[in-house]
């Protein structure tokens, strides 16, 4: 008979490790708090070892038919003055780098996962073990229920139940200094001229405007927390306070966007050990990655990966679930680390980093770029390329 795994979380981590699972020969079953599982659209970058982890799954033709592989890019000043115009090497990085809507790949997974799967607008508050298995404590609005499994899977995102749980004198996320305001808006590719992606670098401020579909242009607003008033939060009321320092394109984009949020991005020190028993942890919940790393998702798809091989055959639980974290945390907490010294220096408001960080950018080729961020994820203990 085929045993059970409980999934909570059925974002990009949880259902990928559904996929995968199910592809060991397990049954799945998921619990989401919230009402609808689809994610708002905004946009995701997939570097080659997300879309190989994608292949994993079978899910990759379908998000690669949805999404947008960006080929000419511009970095700007804030005021538009072009420091470097690159085409983007198509085979770089050994496969395209390629931008997907979050409803392209969530919504593949959510298809590939099936509804029937999922536990909506259902919370796990938390599990017991036994030497029968796994007992996840859920609330709904019918009331408290318990759902059993052979062993369970926190994919709850950054401020995990589950991980809290496990590791109840860890601290909680902390702010780490940088705000974000992301949207996505559609029918305003003309404003990019003829480049698919324009980046721009100032101080304390980075942002980047890139088409990830055939009509959507994604973009990133990531700043200082001080570079803008205290308690500013709103983001059209934080685009609308930073728009006179852009340019004619960065402002038209955003001007045309309507769907957009704000949010004050969090860190978390990388976790001793991830579980115990038949419990394990996946995706951010495990190893929650700064955006500037560019890998959240990819990391959380590659998780579901390597769980999935684990589990594999009859492979007994625990030992394959201390063999999956082994694998696997060593890597994520290096990018963790990555994450944060990358975010220091595009965050940086110290004018002479601010100098010479753009003076390193025009001088170096964009092919030396691409082959000093294979070598900095590398040295991290990530592959991105395939
Ligand atoms: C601004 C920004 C930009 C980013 N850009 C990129 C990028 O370009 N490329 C990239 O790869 N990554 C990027 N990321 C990171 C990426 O979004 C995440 O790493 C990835 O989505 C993690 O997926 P996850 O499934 O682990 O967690 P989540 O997506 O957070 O999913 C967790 C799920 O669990 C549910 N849940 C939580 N608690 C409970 C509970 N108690 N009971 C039941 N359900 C629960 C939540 O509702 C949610 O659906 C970015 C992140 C940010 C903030």
């Amino acid at each position: 008979m085929s045993r059970t795994a409980v999934i909570v979380g059925a974002g990009i981590g949880g259902l990928a490790a559904a996929l995968a699972l199910r592809r060991a020969g397990w049954n799945v079953r998921i619990i989401e708090r919230a009402v609808s599982p689809r994610e708002l659209g905004y946009g995701l970058g997939l570097a080659p070892n997300a879309v190989a982890a994608l292949r994993d799954l079978d899910v990759a033709d379908v998000v690669l038919s949805r999404s947008f592989v960006p080929r000419r890019g511009e970095l700007r000043r804030q005021d538009g003055t072009v420091l470097k115009r690159a085409e983007l090497p198509p085979r770089a990085l050994g496969g395209p780098l390629v931008m997907a809507l979050r409803p392209a790949l969530h919504g593949a997974l959510l298809d590939a996962v099936g509804a029937d799967a999922i536990a909506l607008s259902t919370v796990a508050t938390g599990f017991t073990t036994s030497s029968g298995g796994v007992t996840v404590h859920v609330r709904s609005s019918v009331g408290d229920d318990v759902v059993e499994g052979d062993l369970l899977v926190g994919a709850d995102g950054v401020g995990s139940a589950i991980r809290q749980r496990l590791h109840p004198s860890q601290p909680p996320p902390r702010p780490c200094g940088i705000v974000a305001v992301r949207g996505v808006v559609h029918g305003a590719v003309p404003h990019l001229g003829d480049c698919d992606a324009v980046y721009y670098l100032g101080r304390g401020v980075e942002s980047v405007l890139i088409r990830a579909s055939d009509t959507g242009i994604y973009w990133f607003l990531s700043i200082a927390r001080d570079v803008i008033p205290e308690g500013l939060q709103e983001p059209k009321a934080i685009v609308a306070h930073l728009a006179p320092q852009f340019d004619e394109t960065w402002r038209g984009v955003t001007a045309a966007t309507t769907d957009l949020r704000f949010d004050a991005l969090v860190d978390r020190d990388p976790l001793p050990f991830w579980g115990t028993g038949a419990v394990t942890l996946l995706g951010d919940a495990a190893h929650p990655l700064l955006p500037q790393t560019g890998q959240g998702a990819a990391q959380a798809l590659v998780d579901a990966v390597a769980l999935g091989k684990a589990l594999a055959g009859n492979a007994p639980i625990e030992p394959a679930l201390r063999a999956y974290e082994r694998e696997r945390l060593e890597k994520t907490a290096a990018l963790v680390a990555q994450g944060r010294r990358t975010a220091r220096v595009m965050g940086t408001t110290n004018w002479l980093l601010c100098y010479l960080r753009e003076w390193a950018v025009r001088l170096m080729p964009i092919q030396q770029f691409v082959r000093l961020s294979v070598r900095v994820n590398r040295r991290a203990g990530t592959d991105i390329r395939h």
